[in-house]
């Protein structure tokens, strides 16, 4: 487990003003998509306390919580939403689950229980146009469906 010490972020960095429509017609370039933030936050450009990181995720807490424990596992390549992982990208999702999995035991929510979500498109409000698995606990979080 890897920790790096990083700033806070100013919460303008949040909504960034950009449509989704464009957001969604970006594709992972090699270079850093300076209008995304989870790509800016890999490529140290905006501070961020990284809880967990390997090749292909990184996890921090939301800046917004929705629960005592909300952390997101994000990939490390610019994936806009769920809806794109292809055929070769299939297993970066398991890893994903994995890795949340193991952070709800270390944050102490295994038992309890917990809730993955990720959000997809407009109709799911998804804000963030790049992958990245919500790991909800430390509360009763009611039922969903
Ligand atoms: P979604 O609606 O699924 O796209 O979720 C995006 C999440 O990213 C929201 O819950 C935001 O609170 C969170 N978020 C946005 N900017 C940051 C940031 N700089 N650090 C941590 N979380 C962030
Ligand atoms: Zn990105």
């Amino acid at each position: 487990m890897e920790t790096d010490r990083v700033l806070g972020v100013s919460p303008s960095y949040i909504y960034f003003p950009i449509s989704l429509r464009r957001v969604l017609q970006q594709k992972e370039g090699g270079k850093v998509n300076q209008d995304c933030i989870f790509c800016r936050i890999i490529a140290g450009e905006i501070e961020s306390d990284i809880l967990y990181q390997d090749d292909e995720v990184f996890a921090i807490r939301d800046i917004r919580p929705q629960a005592p424990t909300h952390l997101l596992i994000i990939t490390k390549i610019h994936i806009p939403s769920l809806v794109e992982v292809n055929a070769e990208q299939k297993g970066l999702l398991g890893h994903m689950i994995h890795v949340a999995n193991e952070l709800a035991r270390e944050q102490g929510v295994a038992e309890s229980g917990y809730r993955l979500v990720v959000n997809t498109g407009p109709h799911s409000g998804q804000l963030v146009a790049h992958l990245h698995l919500h790991l909800l606990g430390g509360r009763i979080l009611g039922r969903l469906g």
